[in-house]
């Protein structure tokens, strides 16, 4: 089929009121059914009445007979062929935009409409802010070097309801859309786009909406943050918890959107796993999905909750999640010393694959950072008035009463009665002592058990707040368990060379691998990009990730056709299209740049 060139497109539009077509046909009924109050008050039957009002009206206004003139005719055909030709031209965008992801965004003009229709359809003054700074604030990331801008606009919706209009106003003015929940991800994820994006703030969606104890489920809006919904059922007397824990803060919709796990993805896996029973998400057509229902399991058709966890919110916005939940067990935690990373990871293995290994909930390790490298730090004056390693950091940071040896240490938490934990704990002792292990430690009260559990938790508060002034660089892979060791003794090497502190801490029950490099001085910043890039290769040879747990935004799209290969990224591209073939969600991350996709 013959397609538009770009100036007969223009033209058209220009047609059409406001320079955009769908401004003067669907307007007014959405803004109208809200002020009247008439908006359906569930979600089925809402995105029933918003979704009629995106596509174009097919009741052309009623014109009585006696009143039809010639001069009124030719205007009534005029509108008609002017609908008929932007639909046409709507038509050839889309279906251009299949071969292609679409990069034709609103032109400032556009943008300022939008952000008036934005303002008219919310008229709270706190749930819309176009403040500078805070544009800033929300299109940033303290955690992320990765471009960023601001937004032009953050909104804040209370229900589904309020998303649909969001993401219906977004698409008809084709504006990004970044949905922002934690702000805790760490790969410039929702960091805002250049040409003027809606920054859909989710946070204050943040309702436990029901506790279904018996079945084991909660359903919550996707605000939520996992440490509330499990201080919720703790202050509620309910004996069951959410199992993934990432970054301190984080939302259940950033959660699914980064696919995200935690220190207890050695018993309970990612979010991958079937955590998330089912998903209410609006579409970037404005309809409203839901993924599943709330059976424990399902085997009709395939899953599409799956589609949207580790989307990063490019394919949808998470406005309600069924979450799964799993009984509280009593829990002790264990420290081990190693004289080095090896005969950790060995101890580990052997734990792991012990008849007491499904009684271990997580297995951190933290960084001694190597004693050859400390002594390079010394010798070179480079932070020679400070200690590197984690280890040191937790005991700087003022955090712990007592200071711990700086080695190589190995944090377990183990579940169960009291028999199964003690038989645990006797056995961990004894295959760490095998592997050579120094120091063991058994928290014997559960306030010594938290204390102990802490340190590992806030590593990366405690690396900062024992370097003031410093930043860090915040990264992950995941490499099968084997190969951890290698990865670690040629990482730390690398960043000994390249002059860099850093600590390393790990879910070692994973293979998953995390580096926080600190530097201070913006110089600096290129040797740190250096070596996460290297990082990243090294763990995709080693038949790893370039990411085990925080997701791709931007910073990591570049590796995903080495990782997954070049026809993996041709079907994530598809889908990306079909789903949103304007290319509003959150565009610029997660996919490869077109000029980044070569054939091997
Ligand atoms: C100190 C610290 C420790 C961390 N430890 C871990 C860890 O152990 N494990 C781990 O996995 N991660 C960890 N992280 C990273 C981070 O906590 C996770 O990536 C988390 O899942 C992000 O959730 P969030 O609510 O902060 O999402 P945000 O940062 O707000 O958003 C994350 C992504 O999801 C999208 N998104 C947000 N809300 C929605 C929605 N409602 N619908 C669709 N898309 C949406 C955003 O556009 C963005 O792409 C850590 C971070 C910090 C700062």
């Amino acid at each position: 089929m013959a397609r538009l060139g770009p100036q007969i497109i223009a033209s058209l539009r220009s047609t059409a009121r406001f320079s955009h077509p769908q401004a003067a046909f669907r307007l007014p009924r959405a803004r109208a059914a809200r002020s009247k109050g008439t908006a359906p008050a569930t979600v089925a039957s809402s995105t029933k009445s918003i979704h009629a009002d995106r596509v174009f009206s097919t009741s052309t206004p009623s014109v009585s007979k006696s009143t039809v003139t010639p001069r009124s005719r030719l205007a009534l055909q005029t509108a008609i062929c002017t609908i008929f030709l932007v639909g046409l031209t709507e038509y050839l965008l889309s279906s251009r935009a299949a071969g292609n992801i679409s990069t034709t965004y609103a032109s400032p003009a556009q943008l300022k409409i939008a952000i008036d229709e934005l303002r008219a359809t919310f008229p709270d003054p706190k749930a819309v802010v176009t403040n500078q700074d805070e544009l800033q604030t929300y299109g940033s990331s303290e955690h992320s070097y990765h471009p960023a801008s601001p937004h032009a606009i953050i909104v804040r919706p209370k229900n589904t309801e309020d998303v649909v209009h969001i993401v219906n106003i977004a698409r008809k003015y084709r504006i990004p859309l970044i949905p922002y929940s934690g702000a805790t991800s760490l790969e410039g994820h929702f960091s805002g786009y250049p040409s003027g994006s809606v920054c859909i703030d989710m946070s204050g969606m943040d309702k436990i909406l029901a506790i279904n104890g018996d079945d084991s489920d909660l359903i919550c809006q996707a605000g939520a943050r996992w440490e509330d919904i499990n201080q919720t059922l703790k202050d509620n007397g309910i004996p069951l918890f959410f199992p993934l824990d990432p970054g301190p803060g984080a939302t259940i919709g950033g959660m699914v959107g980064t696919g995200c796990s935690g220190t207890n993805a050695v018993r309970y896996g990612t979010a991958r796993a079937e955590w998330f029973l089912n998903l209410t998400v609006v579409l970037p057509n404005g309809k409203v999905i839901k993924t599943r229902r709330r059976a424990r399991k399902s085997a009709a058709g395939f899953d599409t909750t799956k589609l949207f966890i580790g989307a990063e919110g490019t394919l949808g916005i998470v406005t309600e999640a069924t979450l799964r939940l799993t009984p509280l067990l009593p829990t002790k935690v264990a420290m081990a010393q190693f004289p080095d990373i090896q005969q950790a990871v060995s101890a580990v293995q052997a734990i792991l694959n012990s008849p007491q290994g499904p009684h271990i909930q997580c297995i951190e390790l933290l960084d001694d950072h190597s004693k050859s490298s400390r002594l390079f730090l010394k010798t070179t004056k480079l932070f020679s008035n400070m200690d590197v390693t984690v280890m040191a950091a937790i005991n700087n940071a003022g955090l712990v009463d007592k200071a711990y040896p700086v080695e190589d240490t190995l944090f377990f938490k183990i579940q169960g009665d009291a028999v199964a934990i003690e038989n645990t704990a006797k056995v961990i002792k004894q295959i760490v002592k095998k592997h050579g292990s120094m120091q063991f430690k058994f928290a014997s009260t559960d306030q010594e058990a938290d204390e102990l559990w802490q340190n590992r938790k806030y590593a990366l508060m405690s690396s900062l707040a024992s370097h003031p002034g410093m930043r860090c660089w915040t990264t992950d892979v995941c490499v099968p368990v084997s190969r951890l060791p290698e990865l670690v003794y040629e990482t730390k090497k690398d960043l000994q060379r390249s002059n860099l502190a850093s600590t390393i801490v790990g879910h070692v029950g994973d293979g998953n691998f995390h580096a926080l490099i600190l530097f201070d001085r913006d110089r600096e910043l290129e040797a740190v990009r250096g070596a996460v890039h290297r990082l990243v290769h090294r763990a995709i040879a080693l038949d790893g990730t370039c990411t085990g747990e925080h997701g791709v935004g931007l910073g990591k799209k570049e590796y995903l056709q080495e990782e997954l290969g070049v026809n993996t990224i041709e079907l994530m591209k598809n889908i990306k299209k079909a789903v949103d073939p304007l290319n509003i969600m959150n565009p610029g991350k997660l996919y490869p740049d077109e000029d980044s996709i070569r054939e091997h």
